[in-house]
């Protein structure tokens, strides 16, 4: 069985994906913590999204901001407290992160705002109603796990809209000027397959939501693409059953940030 993580992670760095499988399972822990700062990102949009339903149409702008943004800070802070007990970060980690979600937020809130007082006005009608137009009937974080396909995985969010179903993931990397990046592409598809055989239901198309700029982008479920999974999938098991070691890519922005950039690149003065 083969999961959506590993998947991700070898689309990051085939050698990434060999070496932690075959190395260091203690980066496991890593994993663990990235899923948990996303669940927290998931959280905030989902409250966000919530608040909407409470605006009213008469509000100002600056009212509408103070709505959407309500308990957001407690939230975060009780989340993020959580998460440092559990994993055992430091404060300087954990305020990284707090900056981080914080910005997206503001951002996030500040570009609703401004839809959700122009739509209330063209409407004339209050947040429950515009917040159903934004916000369809959504599954989180849905595990899904099929074994004709051997891939296991949860969504994100899983839209329901007239009886059809959109995966989106949710990216705050920086996206690509335009389109989505093969790795995200690769991902979703994954997400649409599976979503396909647990609900007996085609997928045309799914989404990638970039959270740093605020902005939805499709990617269509074609056949290359479900071929370019097949693909990657085959690769993936060429590495977990037959030890097959994938070569070194250099890619300084990869390899810069990467756990394993001492083991590839020793003292390279550019991985350093
Ligand atoms: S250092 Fe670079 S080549 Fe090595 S595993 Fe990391 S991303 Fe891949």
């Amino acid at each position: 069985m083969i999961s959506i993580s590993s998947i991700r992670e070898y689309m990051f760095c085939p050698r990434k994906f060999y070496l932690r499988y075959n190395l260091d399972e203690k980066d496991e822990e890593n994993v663990f913590l990235n899923k948990a700062i996303k669940q927290i990102r998931i959280d905030v949009y989902d409250l966000i999204q919530r608040n909407i339903r409470g605006l009213k149409v008469e509000m100002s702008l600056m009212d509408i901001k103070d709505h959407l943004k309500r308990t957001i800070k407690d939230v975060l802070e009780s989340s993020l407290n959580i998460l440092k007990e559990r994993y055992q970060i430091s404060e300087d980690e954990v305020d990284r992160i707090k900056v981080e979600i914080i910005n997206e937020t503001c951002f996030m809130v500040d570009i609703l705002s401004l839809k959700s007082s122009k739509a209330m006005q063209t409407l004339e009608s209050d947040g429950h109603k515009i917040a159903e137009m934004f916000f369809p009937t959504s599954m989180y974080s849905y595990l899904i796990k099929d074994e004709n396909l051997e891939i296991i995985g949860s969504c994100d969010k899983i839209e329901i809209v007239d009886g059809r179903y959109y995966p989106i993931n949710i990216k705050n990397s920086n996206p690509p000027i335009a389109g989505v990046w093969d790795s995200d592409a690769i991902e979703l598809v994954a997400n649409a397959m599976l979503i396909e055989q647990e609900f007996d239901s085609e997928v045309f198309v799914g989404f990638i939501d970039y959270v740093k700029i605020c902005e939805r982008r499709p990617v269509i479920m074609d056949s290359k693409l479900r071929k370019g999974l097949f693909k990657v999938l085959h690769e993936i098991k060429e590495i977990m059953e037959e030890d097959i070691v994938p070569e070194t890519k250099s890619d300084p922005r990869k390899c810069g940030v990467c756990f394993y950039k001492e083991l590839c690149h020793g003292d390279e003065e550019d991985y350093v």
